[in-house]
């Protein structure tokens, strides 16, 4: 492993130099491409770093100079999807059948026993590993079967949330089926979803949705201000795309607010020239959607004794290739819905680059945990290398994808308004619940 960068303690200018960063996500400021067998995409350049912002280096005058050649930089990465709720509970629930439905079962028993503090405690464990992995914002789905402030699990992360306000920007998801829209308090969740600052969530399963109950809940969504996000078509049955529903419905309430679209399994299974249909109908609504690679991977297709084959992956080349926002996220951790992984966002998509292909431009793709993830989360600006930003930063030991791609936390070195001690305070702290 590299020796660490002399960075400095105190808070001075400085510049580093001679650093590689993925071109895709470099903005304003000048780089030279590099050209080795695992470097396409990413381009040297020099980094200054003043007040805790990124600057170009000759606008400081007296900079401190930190040579970085052997290392990458990226922009603190974005967690569009995950669970903290379910977060760490493998050991307590034991593992489910291995199937959604069975995953859904377990979890639903279990979660009517804990409370706060249980909800609390896996919730700051998990937010830690995130932070030393390199996240810098995280959107949490939570599961909110009645309404959001009576939940447990709901109070747990207002509270993690302000407990790691400025190092983690923490968004809370209120997550039902969608046939709750149906529910006399409906207006009243959404409300309790706007005071929290958070996104009105639904589970779509694989019955389909009906129009007006899509309509429904947008409006309700609309009148609050609030943003939307779904499980949705999270199966591999061949029946109406729910996707192509909810996508329909945009078009037609032209509903103002953010719409991610979760999992989308089902759009893999479809012939050449339907997917060609659907994905044409996404693309004009305009909503986004995020490849769950681990636990699609994990859940879809199994049957004891048989191999799976049909692998449950969003057609992602497609959808972006059509101008489709495309994300990933984690997911489930170490639950009845996955049992395995963590909260290391750059070995998710490690995980991602090879299930899904995405090695001819790894670069471009990074911006899926990046800056298209922060535009997705209104998050705007963040997730770019550019003049002007927050000097939020991850510092790899590593010059090419190979090694950018399997770094372990614990090498990287992560910046905060340009500060590694944030960094260094969070690297004692317990990153896992041991496994019993
Ligand atoms: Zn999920």
């Amino acid at each position: 492993m590299s020796a660490p960068l002399p960075l400095p303690q105190a808070p001075q200018p400085y510049i580093l130099h001679d650093i590689a960063v993925p071109q895709a996500l470099l903005r304003d400021l000048p780089g030279i491409a590099m050209t080795g067998g695992m470097e396409g995409g990413l381009v040297r350049t020099s980094l200054g770093v003043a007040a805790g912002r990124i600057c170009a280096p000759d606008e400081i005058a007296e900079a401190l100079q930190v040579p970085a050649g052997g290392w990458t930089a990226l922009p603190r990465l974005v967690e569009p999807h995950v669970h903290l709720d379910k977060s760490d509970t493998i050991a307590e629930t034991g593992a489910g059948d291995g199937t959604l439905m069975g995953a859904i079962g377990t979890m639903g028993a279990a979660m009517r026993d804990w409370d706060d503090a249980h909800y609390a405690a896996r919730m700051s464990r998990a937010v830690k590993e995130a932070l030393t992995a390199g996240v810098g914002a995280m959107r949490t789905h939570i599961d909110c079967m009645d309404l959001p402030e009576e939940q447990p699990g709901w109070r747990a992360i207002s509270e993690v949330a302000e407990t790691f306000a400025g190092r983690m920007q923490i968004t809370p998801v209120a997550l039902a089926a969608l046939d709750r829209t149906r529910a006399e308090n409906f207006d009243t969740r959404c409300a309790q979803v706007a005071r929290a600052g958070g996104v009105l969530g639904a589970f779509i399963g694989p019955d389909g949705a009906d129009p007006d109950l899509l309509d429904a809940f947008l409006a309700g969504a609309e009148r609050h201000g609030l943003d939307v996000d779904f499980h949705v078509d999270e199966h591999l049955r061949a029946v109406p795309s729910a996707t192509v529903a909810l996508a329909e419905a945009v078009l037609r309430t032209g509903f103002a607010g953010r719409v991610l679209a979760g999992h989308t399994c089902r759009l893999g299974l479809m012939s050449a020239d339907e997917l060609d249909r659907a994905v044409d109908v996404i693309a004009r609504s305009g909503i986004a959607v995020a490849s769950l690679p681990r636990t699609n991977l994990y859940l879809q297709d199994r049957q004891a004794g048989r191999t799976p084959t049909r692998r449950g992956m969003a057609p992602i080349h497609e959808l972006a290739a059509r101008g489709v926002p495309v994300v990933f996220g984690t997911d489930n951790v170490r639950d009845a819905f996955f049992p395995f992984g963590g909260y290391d966002l750059l070995n998710l998509f490690a995980d991602a680059a090879y299930s899904l292909h995405l090695d001819d431009d790894l670069g471009g793709w990074l911006r899926a945990v990046t800056d298209v993830a922060a535009d997705m989360l209104g998050l705007g600006g963040a997730g770019s290398v550019r003049a002007g930003a927050a000097a939020d930063l991850v510092l790899l030991p590593a010059r090419n994808w190979s090694g950018i791609l399997t770094t372990r936390p614990e090498d990287r070195t992560i910046l905060i308004g340009g500060r590694e001690s944030a960094q260094s305070t969070l690297r004692d702290l317990p990153r896992k619940e041991a496994a019993s």
